[in-house]
């Protein structure tokens, strides 16, 4: 995603291509982020990857404390360095298998607070929706800026090009809102792609169609292993035709034109098999 060769920031660091380094620039584009979250001060917040801290300094202004979990050693030590424990808990490490949901989050108030943003790393950022949507049940919302064609599937609807298994397997758990777009230039080293900020709200139970979230995964995947081929074939190993149309599902019918809702009714349907 680093469009040419990455040179020192003024700071001095090197960004590292392996760990998606595009270090947010504009003040606008940070301001806006900040001012879409909306922090308050007993918030549990944790920012993913604060890298030389574009987000980290006007998050802490907002919060009695702010958690960061950052892989890159050398960021690791100039963050240590910079900010105090009693306003930052760092956790050296990696976001893939970091368990977001051991922060907790009940507030002062009493209600569920943990809350996650990042700019985030957009190398890994697919599987990382996927581990983060495990904790579903612990979040108040996420905010992230991701590269504009991740937010694209994200947020795609049945029929469309982009509408996918982040798609389904998102919208089943959260309501998911595009904020705004940023130009590459808001970043350094510039990506060659343009970002975009999304939000993400948990559904609550009481508002999403219930099933069983593996069977859910396994369904869906299986059926968008080909797109383009019928549900007669994709499915095939896991559903007779027959079940297919007494769910209102054409056997012929295609992944990318079944809604959440056909999803969520062949989970249902297997579940009760097995
Ligand atoms: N927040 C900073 C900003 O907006 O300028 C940096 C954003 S940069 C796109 C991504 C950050 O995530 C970097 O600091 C990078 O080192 C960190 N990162 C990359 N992979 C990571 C991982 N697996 N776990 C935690 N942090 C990671």
């Amino acid at each position: 995603m680093i469009a040419h060769k990455p040179r020192a920031t003024p700071t001095g660091h090197i960004p590292r291509r392996r760990f998606g380094q595009n270090f947010l620039v504009d003040s606008r584009v940070v301001h806006n982020i900040v001012a879409a979250i909306d922090p308050q001060p007993d918030d549990t917040l944790v920012e993913i990857g604060p890298g030389l801290g574009a987000l980290t300094e006007p998050l802490m202004a907002r919060v009695n404390h702010l958690h960061v979990v950052e892989i890159d050693r050398d960021l690791i030590v100039r963050l240590r360095r910079q900010y105090a424990p009693e306003k930052l808990t760092l956790h050296a490490g990696d976001a893939l298998t970091f368990d977001f949901g051991a922060l907790g989050g009940a507030s002062d108030r009493g209600d569920k607070r943990l809350r996650i943003v990042g700019n985030l790393p957009y190398n890994i950022s697919t599987p990382l929706l996927f581990h983060l949507a495990g904790c579903a049940d612990h979040l108040h919302d996420m905010h992230f800026m991701l590269q504009k064609e991740v937010v694209e599937r994200m947020v795609a609807k049945p029929g469309e090009a982009a509408y996918g298994r982040l798609s389904v397997m998102l919208g089943y758990r959260f309501y998911l809102d595009w904020l705004f777009d940023a130009p590459p230039e808001s970043f350094n080293p510039s990506p060659k792609v343009q970002s975009a900020v999304v939000r993400l709200t948990p559904k609550s139970a009481a508002e999403r169609a219930l099933c069983d979230i593996a069977t859910l995964e396994k369904i869906v995947a299986a059926a968008f292993s080909q797109r383009r081929k019928m549900l007669r074939n994709t499915l095939k190993p896991l559903f007779a035709t027959d079940e297919l149309t007494a769910l209102n599902i054409a056997p012929t019918q295609r992944a990318e034109d079944i809604p959440l809702a056909g999803f969520i009714a062949l989970a249902n349907q297997f579940s009760t098999r097995s």
